[in-house]
């Protein structure tokens, strides 16, 4: 595929909004690759959780990363990532995992580590990549940025029936204080805090069911990119 053909789709916002669920659908619809950036991270908040690297002092990961081998592989039209050859699942969504992911981000040389990996992946493929800075720094010239929000009680609600069907058992007000506080610790930090592009479009979707809310992201895409599902 020519270069200057590849469509780049980006899809930012906070905890819980549905990125994954959005771009997923969106990717399917459209015929292209999902890539979700956050499993990256989390792979590296999984490093430091078994390393036993104080959550409060994130940076002791950094000596851990030279040897990580730490792989993205594109499968049935997303990507699945690899840590020492073995595929990660579920074990990288736990309440604890998200937290050690929320203090490894902020870090600049896990950042970097990182960065190559999605741009390389997105210059070869058609992409719809979520994440928390793919409009504003991995990947700017995206044709279309969303930037998808809903309300806090809707997001923690949906991460709370998550983790239920996961057998993870959190009060709803223990879901909340997690996501308000990783959503505070990813807009705060200094390097590619969680924003939205200035060219972003906002995507509020509360009370919207996925299929309405891919429904608008597709009316979007035909609009601004002259696409249509194939
Ligand atoms: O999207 P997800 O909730 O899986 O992301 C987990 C964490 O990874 C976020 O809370 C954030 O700290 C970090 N992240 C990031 N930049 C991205 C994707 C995720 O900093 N592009």
């Amino acid at each position: 595929m020519e270069a200057e053909k590849i469509i780049r789709i980006a899809i930012d916002g906070p905890s819980g909004s549905g990125k994954s669920t959005l771009a997923r659908n969106l990717a399917q619809a459209l015929g292209f690759v999902y890539i979700d950036t956050g499993s990256l991270y989390r792979a590296i908040g999984l490093t430091a959780s078994r390393n036993g690297v104080p959550l409060d002092a994130p940076e002791g990961v950094c000596p851990l990363l030279a040897d990580l081998n730490l792989e993205m592989r594109l499968e049935n039209g997303g990507s699945a990532v690899y840590l020492a050859g073995k595929r990660l699942g579920d074990e990288i969504r736990t309440p604890l995992v998200s937290q050690y992911t929320s203090q490894v981000s902020k870090l600049p040389e896990v950042r970097a580590f990182l960065l190559k990996t999605q741009r390389e992946i997105a210059e070869k493929n058609n992409v719809v990549m979520d994440g928390r800075d793919i409009g504003t720094v991995v990947l700017p010239d995206a044709q279309l940025k969303i930037f998808l929000c809903a309300s806090p009680e809707q997001r923690a609600m949906r991460r709370y029936e998550e983790l239920l069907a996961k057998g993870e058992h959190m009060t709803k007000a223990q879901v909340l204080a997690e996501l308000s506080w990783r959503d505070e610790n990813d807009q705060k930090r200094e390097l590619s805090p969680a924003k939205p592009a200035p060219d972003a479009v906002f995507l509020d979707n509360s009370g919207l069911f996925p299929e309405e809310t891919l429904s608008a992201a597709l009316e979007l895409v035909r609009e601004r990119l002259h696409l249509s599902p194939v």
